[in-house]
């Protein structure tokens, strides 16, 4: 059975006896193990990165982008064997994984524009014969700790950029999914680059605690679960790092009465099933302004009952397992709740039929269909707590002033998206709305890689989005030079401080 160890230093390293197991979510058996790394083997990571800092920090830019060239051209070769490794792991359909690791491709791309992306400016004659500019240098040893959902793309946020801007990279991929991070590691040294700049540690716990204290890791990227965020962010930030955390999310959309109620049933079924709802930008609650909620309800009704629910490698799979049993308990717990709490269970995804089973709830592997609660009493659990899987709430309201304040209400500021055909309502909503993200008619508003990704309140912890302009500043420091050659001119002593001449 496969063990899934570290990279690092260019090379696969056994490391701790800890392990953990892997799962086939399809299946529920245990398709191998993963390695867990002690505090000793974060070390050897960061004291590769450490070692390999200066060099990589002095390449040229134009070298450092082309080994960024390099590496995309083996990514894409590569982007159906990573994408089958992802699907195997995480449970999501083929094509799915696919489309994850394209999105993440489109970071590399940005990234190879690294020469542009580090121009400083430079002003001649800020006082007589002085001029001043601004540079801006990599960190140092940065670490990326990443969640199960996106085992190729949320990396991908991440190390492209940060490695382009000159840092070695310690990645922490989660260990439900450990295996795409090793393919992606060969495939950097397959590129040229310098052994030590990209290592990989497994692990849990230990291994997030230990480079949230090393002094030599000097930022880190987290992606995952709020609570979590929060602890990075605290004890990160404690330890003096520059940190970036990503939070969880509660994705409402909000439909007014003037919108194409078949696109709009089209967006919440394929936004809120999507990957079985284990998308931080997927729609977890329909806001229906009255007096659209039955028709609503009704179309997306008639579309679950024609998704395809099977494992991921079955190309007729629309939709596959949950990632793991315990979370697949979690999710399901829900239903039950929401009927306690007065909403009511339209579709039942423990009565799912599943490609090559039975029903959801009977068949091995971690399985839940698409599940749709009607009239979900506002401010209940259901409507407001991250549940992160197949569920879809339907919340009855009476206008957009009512839909806003529940959304600006909640907790959390991921993505949301207005569905109207009234521009001014639309420019309301994103003049108005605490998010981060919004969809204008778009369901999954995820930035392009030469914008930045990132919510508000508890879905983000520090001041910086991921990718884009603000990725190369979070992996970067400014410097401003102020410079001036020496002339005759200049002499005799001055105590004054230093104006404008
Ligand atoms: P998670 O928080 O459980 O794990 C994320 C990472 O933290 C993993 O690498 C894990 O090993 C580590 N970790 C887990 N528990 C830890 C602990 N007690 N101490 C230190 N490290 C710990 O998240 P997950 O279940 O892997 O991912 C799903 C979550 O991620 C959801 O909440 C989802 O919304 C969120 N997410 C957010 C975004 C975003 O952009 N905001 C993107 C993807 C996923």
């Amino acid at each position: 059975m496969k063990l899934v160890k570290h990279w690092i230093n260019g090379s696969l390293v056994d490391g701790d006896s800890r392990t953990a197991e892997i799962f086939n979510p399809a299946t529920g058996e245990v398709s191998g193990h993963v390695s867990l790394a002690s505090v000793a083997d974060v070390d050897a990571a960061v004291a590769a990165a450490v070692a390999a800092f200066p060099a990589w920090r002095d390449a040229s830019l134009v070298k450092r982008a082309q080994v960024l060239f390099r590496f995309r051209e083996l990514m894409y070769a590569h982007r159906d064997e990573l994408a089958a490794l992802i699907s195997a792991e995480h449970g999501k359909v083929h094509s799915d994984a696919f489309g994850e690791v394209a999105r993440g491709l489109e970071v590399v791309e940005f990234a190879c524009g690294i020469p542009h992306l580090l121009k400083g400016g430079f002003s001649e004659g800020v006082s007589t014969r002085v001029d001043s500019y601004s540079i801006r240098q990599p960190v140092g040893v940065v670490a990326g700790i990443t969640p199960f959902n996106f085992p190729a793309m949320v990396p991908m946020w991440m190390y492209p950029i940060a490695i382009a801007c000159g840092n070695a990279f310690i990645l922490k991929p989660s260990e439900k999914d450990p295996s795409a991070s090793l393919l992606m590691a060969r495939l950097w040294k397959e590129a040229g680059l310098p052994d030590g700049v990209f290592n990989v540690v497994q692990g849990d716990k230990v291994a997030v605690d230990r480079l949230l204290a090393h002094e030599d890791v000097r930022a880190v990227s987290f992606v995952g679960s709020t609570p979590i965020a929060r602890y990075v962010y605290e004890t990160g930030t404690a330890n003096g790092k520059r940190v970036q955390a990503l939070g969880g999310a509660k994705n409402h959309m909000l439909v007014l009465p003037d919108a194409d109620l078949d696109l709009v049933a089209d967006a919440a079924v394929s936004a809120g099933f999507g990957s079985a709802g284990e998308r931080c930008m997927a729609i977890s609650v329909v806001l229906a302004v009255d007096p659209v909620g039955d028709e609503l309800v009704s179309k997306i009704e008639e579309r679950v009952a024609k998704l395809t629910i099977g494992p991921g490698d079955d190309e007729r799979s629309q939709m596959g397992p949950l990632v793991t049993e315990v979370h697949r308990d979690k999710v399901a717990s829900y239903l039950d709740l929401g009927v306690s709490e007065g909403a009511k269970l339209v579709i039942d995804g423990r009565e799912t039929a599943v490609l090559g089973g039975g029903k959801a709830a009977e068949t091995p592997g971690f399985w839940l269909g698409p599940t749709l609660l009607d009239h979900v009493p506002p401010g209940s659990r259901v409507h407001t707590e991250e549940i992160f899987g197949p569920v879809l709430s339907v919340v009855r309201i009476s206008s957009y002033e009512e839909g806003l304040e529940l959304i600006n209400g909640g907790e959390f500021g991921n993505g949301t998206a207005i569905f109207t055909n009234d521009g001014g309502a639309a420019r309301r909503f994103q003049n108005e709305v605490e998010v981060g993200m919004i969809g204008i008619n778009v369901p999954i508003p995820v930035p392009m890689a030469f914008y930045s990704f990132g919510g508000w309140k508890a879905s983000l912890f520090g001041d910086t989005h991921v990718h884009g302009a603000e990725g190369v500043h979070f992996y970067t420091r400014g410097k401003v030079v102020t410079s001036r050659w020496l002339d005759p001119s200049h002499g005799g002593v001055n105590l004054g401080f230093p104006t404008n001449k």
